[in-house]
C-alpha cells in the first residue's frame, strides 16, 4: 500500500454558552483577589477568564470512557484502575480520537485537537459592564456546616457568570490508516459533546456549576472540510466567530450526525 496520509481536516467550531456559574480553577497565589480563595483561570494578557482546551477535551474523554464501559479497563497506569483508559486497539473510539502513548502503535496520531476557548467580543463587552467586585466574574460563597457544632465554614469560589459565550474550535483529522474509519468515529465526538452538556464543565458540577451548551457553526448544513492541497492554495478561510451571528449557529439538537457524516464522506478524497 502507499504511505499513511492525511485525507482531510474537519472543523468543528462555534460557541460554548455558559448556562450556570462555571469554575475552572486557576490555582492560587498572587491571583488571589477580593478574598476569593478559589480563583478561575485567566488569560494573563487580557485578564479574561477562558476555558482551557484540555478541560473540555479531558471531560469529553472521561464521559465517553464511562459511556463505552472503558473505565477500569486497560488503564494507562496499570496500578491505578481509575487512570485514563488506553488500549490502543484500532476499533477503540477513545484511543483513536484522543490518542494513546503509542506503545501499541498502528493508530496514528490522536484525531481531535481542542483549542482553548476565549470569550467572544459580545461577552467581553458584557463582562466589562458587570457590577461585581471581581474582574469580569462573580464570586459565590459556599457554606460547609460542621456536623458537630453546626458552625458554617464559608469558602469563596470565583465563577464565570451565566450568559457568557466562548468561541470554541476543534479540528478532527481524517487519515487513511488501515482498519480505522476516522469519519465513522466522528459521531463519538458529538456524543462526547452531548454528554458534556448533561454533565458539567469545570468543578462542582454536582452542586450546579458548569452547565454549558454547544452552538455549532455550519456551512451549507455541513462542517467545513479542508483537504491537504487546500492548505497550499490559500483556500483556507476560517470563519471569524466574533462576526458570526449567534442566531445562525445550531444547537446539537438540530444536528443529524449520521447525515453529517454521510455528507462529509462525499467531500472526502479517496
Ligand atoms: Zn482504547
Amino acid at each position: 500500500m502507499s504511505g499513511y496520509r492525511l485525507r482531510a481536516n474537519v472543523l468543528i467550531c462555534g460557541k460554548i454558552e455558559v448556562l450556570t456559574g462555571l469554575h475552572i480553577g486557576g490555582g492560587r497565589g498572587k491571583t488571589e483577589i477580593g478574598g476569593v480563595d478559589q480563583p478561575v483561570i485567566r488569560d494573563p494578557a487580557s485578564g479574561f477568564p477562558y476555558l482551557p482546551g484540555s478541560s473540555i477535551r479531558g471531560k469529553m474523554r472521561m464521559l465517553l470512557e464511562y459511556a463505552l464501559c472503558l473505565v477500569g479497563l486497560s488503564p494507562r497506569d496499570k496500578r491505578e484502575p481509575g487512570s485514563v483508559h488506553e488500549c490502543g486497539k484500532p476499533d477503540c473510539p477513545v484511543c483513536q480520537i484522543f490518542g494513546t502513548a503509542a506503545e501499541e502503535g498502528g493508530l496514528g496520531p490522536s484525531r481531535l485537537i481542542v483549542r482553548d476557548a476565549f470569550p467572544d467580543a459580545q461577552t467581553q463587552e458584557f463582562w466589562k459592564e458587570l457590577d461585581t467586585e471581581l474582574l469580569y466574574t462573580e464570586y459565590k460563597g459556599e457554606n460547609y456546616l460542621d456536623r458537630l457544632t453546626s458552625r458554617a465554614n464559608p469558602r469563596f469560589f470565583e465563577r464565570v457568570v451565566p450568559n457568557s459565550w466562548f468561541n470554541f474550535e476543534m479540528v478532527y483529522s481524517v487519515f487513511n490508516f488501515p482498519e480505522v474509519d476516522d469519519l465513522g468515529m466522528l459521531p463519538y465526538v458529538f456524543q462526547g459533546m452531548r454528554l458534556l452538556e448533561h454533565s458539567a464543565l469545570g468543578g462542582h458540577g454536582s452542586r450546579g456549576y458548569g452547565k454549558v451548551r454547544f452552538h455549532l457553526y455550519m456551512e451549507n448544513a455541513s462542517l467545513p472540510l479542508y483537504k491537504p492541497e487546500d492548505y497550499g492554495r490559500g483556500k483556507i478561510r476560517l470563519p471569524d466567530l466574533d462576526k458570526v451571528d449567534r442566531k445562525t449557529l445550531r444547537t446539537l439538537d438540530g444536528v443529524d450526525v449520521d447525515e453529517l457524516v454521510a455528507d462529509l464522506r462525499k467531500k472526502l478524497p479517496a
